[in-house]
Parts: C-alpha cells; sequence; structure tokens
C-alpha cells in the first residue's frame, strides 16, 4: 500500500488545515482540499513519505508528507499534508501545490508527549532530506512535472 503507488504525481489548491497548530510548532504543514485527497489512490497507506513540492511557479524543494486520517471527518477520511523544506516568506493558502512523492518512510504512531512527537518528525525530515539525495530520488526534482502548466497531472508510472 505504501511503495505501489509511487512515484506519485498530484497538483491541487492548498486550503486552510484544521488549526491543529503545525506552524506553532515550527513544522507547517500545506493542506490539499477534500477534492484532490478523494483523487488519491484508496489503498495508499497512511504514514509519513517524502518527495518534491513547488509552489506556484516557484524552486522545487524537499518536503515530507503525511497521509493520515482527518480528524475533521471522523477518521473516516484522509487528509494529506506537505511540509515544505524551505522557509517561506509568507503563506500560500489558494495557491497551487504541485509535489512528486517519491518514498515511505513509516507508519503513522501515536506519540506519549509534544517533544517525541517534535523529534520524530524532525528525524523524519532528515531521513527525508538524505534520501532526496541519491539519484533515483534526486531525479524527480527535474521532472517536467514541476515547470509545465499543461504538465502531466495524473500519476504516471
Ligand atoms: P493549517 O491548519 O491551515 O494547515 P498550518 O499551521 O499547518 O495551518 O500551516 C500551514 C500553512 O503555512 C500552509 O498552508 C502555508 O500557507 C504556510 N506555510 C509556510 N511555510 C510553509 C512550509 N515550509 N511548508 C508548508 N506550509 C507552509
Ligand atoms: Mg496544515
Amino acid at each position: 500500500g505504501a511503495m505501489r503507488h509511487l512515484p506519485y504525481f498530484c497538483r491541487g489548491e492548498v486550503v486552510k488545515g484544521f488549526g491543529r497548530g503545525s506552524k506553532e510548532l515550527g513544522i507547517p504543514t500545506a493542506n490539499f482540499s477534500e477534492q484532490v485527497v478523494e483523487s488519491f489512490p484508496s489503498d495508499i497507506s497512511t504514514g509519513i513519505y517524502y518527495g518534491w513540492a513547488c509552489v506556484g511557479n516557484g524552486d522545487v524543494h524537499k518536503m515530507v508528507l503525511s497521509i493520515g486520517w482527518n480528524p475533521f471527518y471522523k477518521n473516516i477520511k484522509k487528509s494529506v499534508e506537505t511540509h515544505i523544506i524551505h522557509t517561506f516568506k509568507e503563506d500560500f493558502y489558494g495557491e497551487i501545490l504541485s509535489i512528486v512523492i517519491t518514498g515511505y518512510i513509516r507508519p503513522e504512531k501515536n506519540f506519549d508527549s509534544l517533544d517525541a512527537l517534535i523529534s520524530a518528525i524532525q528525524e523524519d525530515i532528515e531521513e527525508a532530506k538524505r534520501q532526496l539525495d541519491l539519484p533515483e530520488h534526486l531525479k524527480l526534482k527535474e521532472d517536467n512535472f514541476f515547470h509545465r502548466p499543461e504538465g502531466k497531472t495524473v500519476n504516471n508510472h
């Protein structure tokens, strides 16, 4: 369920999330709309993934992504949230986020404390940075998907 669909290409608008305070933790996550989430393969595993992301026509950056259960829908629908490993000057709600998911890190976990959660995410970020420097992942940074408005918008193996 996790690797079978990779690499996975996806493009969609950034919407308001559930205000879980990701930004306050220093780890803002750009949420995709329900419609975009519904377009994901229904059997894709929840958990933490990594890949490349680009806002509008901006630069392509490393990212970590969580596919999780959406508390707003009583955990019957998924949510897809991208933390881009880059410091942005401003928020980008309403902009088009393009991503390619290239690898999987781990399943979802519950943490005993906020500190444990934050350090797990920091480890995920370090793991993503390392993996994305490997040729098989690095090559997707240059994919045509990223700087072409008419580029492919569906998953393409
Ligand atoms: P929400 O609950 O609305 O998703 P977050 O606290 O998760 O709020 O913050 C997400 C928002 O922060 C994104 O929609 C985006 O506009 C902004 N943002 C700023 N920097 C980043 C980044 N590096 N990665 C993801 N989102 C970012
Ligand atoms: Mg968020």
